[in-house]
């Protein structure tokens, strides 16, 4: 199903191009450039979550589209927070969804030395000075959107003291925050990021690839640019936050007279019942809200993969949601019917019953068994057949048997006959009980011979088919059902008093600790994906076991959302 709305942007495989591709291939027709070379820029101060593969599929998607190229960059300029561990994470996760950025892996911190350089560079042409106001006076001269800003008293610094002063500051000789270096830009400009933005500031910290070798660390604004200027980065694609700061992004190069690459916005992604944002992701880590930044309900890549997603479905919910450049949100069913679809394709279909109940073919011959064909995907016949064990104690779904079912329910209730996926008819005769809860424990049926297969000769039918396994042969297993881990659509919209972690869903996760599975299963490996009939698409997760399998349901079987419209006629 091709989810891309009617109005959006073209999409890479025909139809029209997006509003980036447009501007690429005008730059090329044009002669502006005669190659495509994009980066993707990561700082490591988390994992990558949904939104970054946008940008991922983005950056090295348009390399590729145009025989150009896609640098990894990481903007590593902030050292209290980054860590080797997100850089690790980071290459891993861009690899498994499928892209290369071969021997191109660049750190912004490898430019610390032309940084500086170019920063002395802008003191001696008048364009920088040393500033020492503390940083809640940097503030209060900066004016507001509506007031424009006071000039810093330190502006009009000599070169000469300028110079000596941001030696100094390399060399140690000042505490942190007590000067920083600043661009002399324009203190009225109606756009506050012109406002003498800060190059530098002094961070005694250290750094996970420099050491201890710096102790002022570039700002985003004047690592960004000119990292984009010396890879040679044509398009340098970023998300619409940064729009504003693409007047200063051009004036650093302009003043540097460097390669100029040209900056452009788009959306970034949201998606309902999701947060995006890489600080409030790790105070779920941190805070332990979740098991860890692969928690299967995490919108991150690694919890996506853990979740059983492919990077195939993930590639292709990025084609879907097109590229544009106003924000929105995308419904995060857009993003499971992706791997919905292509677990549909690829999943092989096996029976598990989540909740057992046990069931006694009191006509079938105790100590007897025999093998069953199954179709392992109906969507793909060279997937083939398999064979699954029958005996006379089977379990099934809890919830397919009711004792005094209401008018719609057709699975099985006492005297009522169902057929058993790829077996045979069953009739329930009886039910037996706890004697002290009362509660339903096991069910004692008949099977007619003749329906082997699921068919009657006498052409009889029934109303409900369900799914089963043998006792005696079944494997048992853990299963982790997964919902939104929001109960509310935008969980940054918070009622006064509470925070976003109010909005956490309680339910978001349920362990059901019994399943039993069919023995096929037992060949199992962690990361295999399967389609358990009527219940949903689950993968095996790491947790397994010898013996004692753990599944995580990746998605259910059906858009219950779709659905839901659909009812409702939207
Ligand atoms: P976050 O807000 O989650 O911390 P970030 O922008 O600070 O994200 P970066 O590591 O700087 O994280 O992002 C790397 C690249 O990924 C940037 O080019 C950024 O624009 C892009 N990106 C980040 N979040 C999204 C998103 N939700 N949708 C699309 N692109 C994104
Ligand atoms: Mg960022």
């Amino acid at each position: 199903m091709d989810e891309t709305p009617a109005n959006a942007p073209g999409t890479p495989d025909g139809g029209s191009l997006n509003f980036i591709e447009a501007i690429v291939e005008t730059d090329l027709k044009t002669g502006k450039r005669d190659r495509v070379q994009t980066r993707f820029p990561p700082e490591p101060n988390g994992y990558l979550h949904i939104g970054h593969a946008k940008s991922i599929c983005l950056n090295f998607g348009l390399a590729q589209q145009y025989g150009g190229k896609c640098n990894l960059r990481f903007d590593d300029t902030n050292p209290t927070k980054e860590d080797i561990e997100y850089v690790d994470s980071i290459k891993e996760d861009v690899r498994w969804l499928g892209f290369s950025w071969d021997d191109r892996e660049f750190y912004a911190s490898d430019y610390f030395e032309q940084l500086y350089e170019w920063a002395v560079q802008l003191i001696k042409s008048g364009k920088a000075y040393v500033c020492d106001l503390t940083p809640d006076q940097v503030r209060e001269y900066r004016g507001t959107l509506t007031e424009p800003g006071k000039n810093s008293p330190y502006r009009d610094r000599t070169v000469e003291e300028n110079l000596d002063l941001f030696e100094r500051m390399r060399n140690g000789e000042f505490p942190d925050g007590a000067r920083t270096l600043r661009a002399k830009v324009d203190m009225a400009s109606p756009n506050v990021n012109m406002r003498d933005p800060v190059m530098y500031r002094i961070l005694h910290a250290h750094h996970h690839r420099t050491g201890d070798a710096w102790c002022i660390y570039p700002s985003y604004d004047w690592a960004h640019g000119q990292s984009d200027s010396l890879e040679g980065i044509t398009h340098s694609i970023c998300t619409l936050e940064f729009e504003n700061h693409r007047p200063l992004y051009n004036w650093f190069i302009e003043q540097l007279g460097i390669f100029h690459s040209q900056q452009i916005e788009f959306a970034r992604l949201n998606l309902t019942y999701t947060v995006m944002s890489k600080r409030k992701l790790l105070t779920l880590v941190k805070e332990g809200r979740v098991s860890g930044w692969d928690d299967p309900r995490m919108p991150t890549i690694c919890g996506l993969r853990r979740r059983g997603y492919t990077p195939e479905a993930m590639r292709e919910f990025c084609r879907r949601i097109g590229v544009a450049k106003f924000n929105s949100t995308i419904e995060v069913h857009v993003l499971e019917n992706s791997i919905r679809d292509d677990l549909n394709q690829h999943a092989p279909r096996v029976m598990a019953v989540l909740k057992p109940l046990k069931v006694v073919i009191t006509n079938y011959p105790e100590g007897q068994d025999e093998q069953l064909d199954a179709v392992n995907n109906p969507e793909d016949p060279a997937a083939g057949v398999r064979q699954i064990p029958f005996s006379r104690e089977l379990y099934i779904e809890r919830d397919d048997f009711m004792e005094d079912p209401p008018k719609q329910f057709y699975r099985l209730a006492p005297g009522r006959e169902v057929r058993l996926r790829w077996a045979y008819f069953i009739r329930c005769e009886s039910v037996v009980k706890n004697p002290k809860s009362g509660e339903v424990v096991e069910l004692h049926c008949t099977y007619d011979p003749a329906t082997r297969g699921g068919n009657a000769p006498d052409g009889r039918k029934v109303k409900a088919t369900i799914h089963w396994v043998s006792a005696e042969h079944a494997i048992p297993a853990e299963v982790r059902l997964y919902d939104h881990l929001f109960r509310t659509v935008d969980p940054e919209q918070v009622e006064a008093g509470k925070t976003w972690l109010d909005n956490l869903n309680p339910n978001s996760l349920q362990v059901l600790p019994t399943a039993q599975l069919e023995p096929s299963l037992v060949k199992a490996h962690v990361g295999d994906r399967f389609q358990f009939e009527r219940l949903g698409y689950f993968s095996v997760d790491y947790d397994s076991k010898p013996g004692a399998l753990v599944f995580n349901r990746t998605v259910t079987l059906r858009d219950e959302w779709a659905k839901l419209q659909k009812k409702q006629g939207t």
